[in-house]
């Protein structure tokens, strides 16, 4: 499926402009003198709280960030002690690819002016080659047309099944021509029909893919970044949000690392700020560093909320917004229970998580340019394959695929990505084990490459449902799940909420309806600035509405 100019992850469960609220020069809302300078608790230091944080202090308020790690979370970039950072060979241990439809991400991008290259994915136009190994058959291809006519056929049954089960067509003009009363008619009518429907039942049912080895096919090539048969157990309507936003396609990589975005945001002084003097960053309204990690949220008897940090001291807040994955609201956090009902509650551990592990190594150049004088072929190429290591990567460092110093610069290969029960099955292993066996992998595919000769100094790998201050990698609805979601996502529209239960304001992946996506980290972290902003008496402007001004119209379809 490629990607259509104009296309934008207008999710279609809440189809608001995020993009356009963003860049609108009426702002994101004016609050009352008296609110001015209030302090608001922001729990988490990743995109979301950054970018909460961020907003809160342009409108004038104090932003009070805690954080229990690195500055970034799960945008986190790991460097290599034998190389400069600024070589470019680096490793994004979470997100690492950044959709062009994802454009209130790209908002801070564009305003925090990141250096992008195009990511080197599957059958990319930029990407110099791939293999695609199943059953032990390696097929090459530099073009998606190199590939035997089976792989065009796999992809027309999926645009079929796509097409005659979920509208999918219809869905994308109207997500392209931001038509949201058509998204909402067209999202509407499948939500029920397609909630309790897991993406490999939608596949299984499908007339399109009667045939079972097409449905393997399928499950290892999939779309876009490929390899989607560990998405298999999850909801379809998880799947669909994907591929009607182009969630999948013409991805960017952070040149230096996606750790920039969030780093270069606690940096930033913006140009227009409120009750701030000029030249104010979130790190100079921090003195340099983010509070400690939050032990304990609970609501004082003065009706504010108390945030007690690791080290015992305790602070009151008017106002909290929690971006931490949210099974830690209660693993993690010692969560006063009465902040939030018992549907919320049930929702928040209901949540579904991906594992998810990585292992990169530091390689001496980008040997993979290099042909065979026998084959013409690349020596190596971006891997899809069934064996354990699933998806290999290859990343040019320098200035990525266009720039021809990088040919003699280091450069790093992902020797796998996985998810669910493929990364389950690192889990136990430490660090050289992982690489000796991804090496054996790749020799089979790659039986003339020496590629352990070109690895310079130690791998890394992480396991995310191993890393303390996370649950696993993000989360992934499972067939059923929508009503959970659903009471995530609206949860910062508290005006019909009991005094009780009102001031905590959640934010981040695991509340969007586009798990697994940083711009669903900043869209929601949208929602918490709206939130907050009502919370102490401010408006939007009637010109920039906000996402909870628009709530009646384009609020996510409730379920009996
Ligand atoms: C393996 C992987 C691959 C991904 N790939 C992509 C991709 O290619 N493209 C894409 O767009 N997105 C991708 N994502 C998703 C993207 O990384 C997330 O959507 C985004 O980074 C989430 O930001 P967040 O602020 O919601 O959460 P987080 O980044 O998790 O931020 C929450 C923060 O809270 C902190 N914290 C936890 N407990 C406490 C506490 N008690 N007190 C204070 N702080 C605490 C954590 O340390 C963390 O920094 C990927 C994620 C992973 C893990």
């Amino acid at each position: 499926m490629s990607g259509s100019p104009g296309m934008a992850m207008l999710v279609p469960d809440f189809p608001f402009p995020y993009a356009e609220h963003l860049a609108a020069p009426a702002g994101l809302g004016e609050l009352p003198p008296h609110a001015q300078g209030t302090e608001v608790a922001v729990i988490g230091a990743g995109m979301a709280g950054l970018v909460t944080a961020y907003e809160l202090m342009r409108l004038g308020l104090r932003p009070v960030l805690h954080e229990a790690g690195e500055i970034g979370g799960r945008l986190r970039t790991a460097t290599f002690p034998q190389v400069d950072r600024s070589t470019g060979a680096v490793a994004d241990l979470g997100g690492m690819r950044f959709p062009a439809s994802g454009r209130a991400f790209g908002h801070y991008l564009d305003l925090l002016d990141v250096a992008t290259a195009p990511f080197p994915n599957p059958l990319a136009p930029q990407t110099p080659s791939t293999v695609i190994e199943l059953g032990g058959r390696a097929v090459y291809a530099e073009r998606p047309e190199d590939l035997p006519p089976v792989f065009a056929e796999v992809s027309h049954h999926w645009a079929t099944a796509l097409a005659e089960g979920a509208d999918l067509p219809a869905l994308r003009v109207a997500v392209a021509a931001r038509a949201t009363r058509q998204i909402k008619q067209i999202w509407n009518r499948l939500v029920p029909r397609l909630d309790e429907e897991s993406f490999y039942g939608f596949v299984a049912r499908s007339p399109a893919f009667g045939d079972f080895s097409h449905r393997e096919l399928f499950g290892q090539v999939g779309f876009g970044t490929g390899g989607w048969d560990t998405d298999f157990p999850n909801s379809m309507l998880e799947i669909l949000r994907v591929v009607a936003t182009d969630a999948d396609d013409q991805h960017v990589r952070i040149l230096g690392g996606a750790q920039q975005v969030p780093l270069a945001l606690w940096r930033h002084t913006p140009e227009t700020l409120t009750g701030h003097p000029v030249g104010t960053s979130l790190e100079s309204l921090h003195d340099g560093a983010p509070r400690p990690a939050v032990r304990a949220l609970r609501r004082l008897d003065d009706g504010r909320l108390g945030v007690l940090d690791r080290w015992g001291t305790e602070r009151a807040y008017p106002a909290v917004v929690s971006t931490v994955q949210s099974w830690l609201l209660s693993a993690g956090i010692d969560t006063d229970e009465s902040l939030f009902s018992h549907d919320l509650w049930m929702a928040l551990e209901r949540s579904h998580y991906m594992q998810s592990s990585k292992t990169f190594v530091l390689v001496d150049r980008p040997f993979w340019r290099d042909r065979d004088p026998v084959t013409g072929r690349h020596v190596m190429s971006t891997t899809l394959t069934d064996r354990l290591t699933r998806g290999t990567y290859l990343l040019d460092g320098g200035r990525g695929l266009d720039d021809p110093a990088a040919a003699h610069t280091p450069a790093v290969v992902c020797l796998s990505y996985t998810w669910n029960d493929d990364a389950l099955k690192w889990l136990a292993l430490p660090t050289d084990e992982r690489v000796r066996l991804m090496l054996h992998s790749m020799s089979k595919i790659y039986p003339d490459l020496d590629l352990a000769a070109h690895i310079r100094g130690e791998p890394v790998t992480i396991s995310w449902e191993n890393e303390p201050h996370f649950m696993g990698a993000f989360r992934g609805n499972l067939p059923g799940h929508y009503r959970y979601q659903r009471r995530l996502f609206t949860h910062f529209v508290q005006d019909a909420f009991p005094a009780e239960h009102r001031g905590v304001f959640l934010a981040g992946d695991d509340i969007s309806f586009t798990p697994g996506w940083a711009e669903g980290a900043v869209q929601t972290a949208i929602n918490a600035v709206w939130g907050v902003v009502r919370h102490l008496g401010g408006t939007c402007a009637p010109t920039n509405p906000g996402p909870g001004d628009r709530f009646g119209e384009l609020a996510p379809i409730r379920l009996p």
